[in-house]
C-alpha cells in the first residue's frame, strides 16, 4: 500500500498539508492521526476543514470527544466528524457513546488518539503520524485500503 512522508518546517506547512487533504477527501474515509500532544493533529484537521469550506470555528474537541460538520463534496452535504478520543476512559465507552453508528460510507472520519477506542474502532483507510522533528514536524501517511491509496495518489502536496 501506499505511503508519503514530508518535512513540515513550521504551522503554515502543516495547514499546507491539511489543505490539500480537502481535495482529496471522499464519502466514506476514515483516517486516523497519531503523534504527541502539540504534534499538529489539531492544526492539519482545522485547515482541512476551513479549505473544505467550513466558515466557523473549528473547536478541538478535547471534552466533547466529538465535533460534528458538514462539508460539501461535489455539491453534496457531507456529515464530517472530528474527534479527538483522548479522555476516553475505555475502548466500552465509545460503544456506549454510540460512536460506532457515525462510521459508514456516507460520513468522513478524521480520529484523533484512536489508539485510546483500539479494538472497537473498524480499521482506518488512512493513518497520518506526526512527529517533532526539530523545529517542524515529520509527516508519514500511510494508505491501508485501496481507498486510502486513491486518497494519497492523489494527494499534491
Ligand atoms: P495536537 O492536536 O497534535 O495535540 P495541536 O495542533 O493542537 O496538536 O498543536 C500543535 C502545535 O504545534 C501548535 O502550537 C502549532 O502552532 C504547532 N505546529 C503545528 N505544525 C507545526 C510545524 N510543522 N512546525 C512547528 N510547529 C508546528
Ligand atoms: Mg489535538
Amino acid at each position: 500500500m501506499h505511503q508519503k512522508t514530508f518535512y513540515l518546517k513550521n504551522e503554515s506547512d502543516t495547514c499546507a498539508l491539511g489543505k490539500s487533504l480537502a481535495a482529496v477527501l471522499k464519502a466514506g474515509l476514515k483516517i486516523y492521526l497519531h503523534g504527541d500532544l502539540g504534534a499538529g493533529k489539531t492544526t492539519l484537521i482545522r485547515a482541512m476543514l476551513k479549505e473544505a469550506g467550513h466558515k466557523g470555528k473549528v473547536k478541538s474537541p478535547t471534552y466533547t470527544l466529538v465535533e460534528p460538520y458538514s462539508i460539501d463534496l461535489n455539491n453534496r452535504p457531507v456529515d464530517l466528524l472530528h474527534f479527538d478520543l483522548y479522555r476516553l476512559g475505555c475502548p466500552e465507552e465509545f460503544l456506549e457513546a454510540g460512536f460506532r453508528e457515525h462510521f459508514n460510507e456516507k460520513t468522513i472520519c478524521f480520529i484523533e488518539w484512536a489508539e485510546k477506542a483500539d479494538p472497537e474502532l473498524p480499521p482506518p483507510d488512512l493513518v497520518i503520524s506526526l512527529e517533532v522533528t526539530g523545529d517542524g514536524r515529520t509527516a508519514c501517511l500511510k494508505a491501508s485500503s485501496d481507498k486510502g491509496s486513491h486518497c494519497l495518489e492523489n494527494l499534491r502536496f
